[in-house]
Parts: structure tokens; C-alpha cells; sequence
């Protein structure tokens, strides 16, 4: 057979064997994660999705990874913080001095 003949009726997007055009339902991967508690757990992803790094364990709540060995550190318990800590903590002092101003200002109706 002539090679040119080869890729007649071939179509562009189309892989040779058709894979483009697959329909079946998405076959899913099975990823494994443990938490510090060496809990793991197999959330399942479709194979086109994007895995993340870390997962909320089903059983205690800390975060898992992929890495049995080493697995993410428990999140810090930290007290809660309020909305103006966590600005303060993006701004400089000074940014945070004249947003509380700002805030206070309104509370007084001065602007
Ligand atoms: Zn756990």
C-alpha cells in the first residue's frame, strides 16, 4: 500500500486510535494520602482533574499528603484572629493605624 493512502480519512483532532472521541464514562484514579496520624485515605480524581497536594483526613480533620513518610504538619492552633489582625498582618503598621482610623471615622459618621 502506497504510505500516502495511510492517513486518508483521517481526521485532525483525532488520535489514530480514536482516543479523542472516547465516551465512556472517566475512568478514575484512586490517590492515596496520609495524615500525621498515619490515617489514610483514597479519595478518587477523574483522571483529568487536577490531584491536590494535600487532603482533609476523613477521620481526625489534619491534612494528608501523598508522602506516607512524611506527612503535612498538623495546622498550628492558633486563637482566632480577628478580621483586623489578619489585615494587619498584610499592611504595614501604618496602613492598619489609618484603616482603623478610616473605620473608626465612619463609626462616628465623620465621613
Ligand atoms: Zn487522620
Amino acid at each position: 500500500m502506497a504510505s500516502g493512502n495511510a492517513i486518508r480519512g483521517s481526521r485532525v483532532g483525532a488520535g489514530p486510535m480514536g482516543e479523542a472521541e472516547r465516551g465512556e464514562a472517566a475512568p478514575r484514579l484512586r490517590i492515596s494520602f496520609w495524615c500525621a496520624n498515619k490515617h489514610e485515605t483514597q479519595p478518587s480524581f477523574a483522571t483529568d482533574a487536577q490531584v491536590p497536594e494535600t487532603w482533609d483526613c476523613p477521620r481526625c480533620g489534619l491534612p494528608a499528603g501523598q508522602d506516607a513518610d512524611n506527612p503535612p504538619d498538623a495546622p498550628r492552633t492558633e486563637p482566632y484572629k480577628t478580621h483586623l489582625a489578619y489585615v494587619r498582618e498584610r499592611r504595614s503598621d501604618a496602613d492598619g493605624e489609618a484603616i482603623l482610623a478610616e473605620a473608626l471615622a465612619k463609626l462616628r459618621g465623620e465621613i
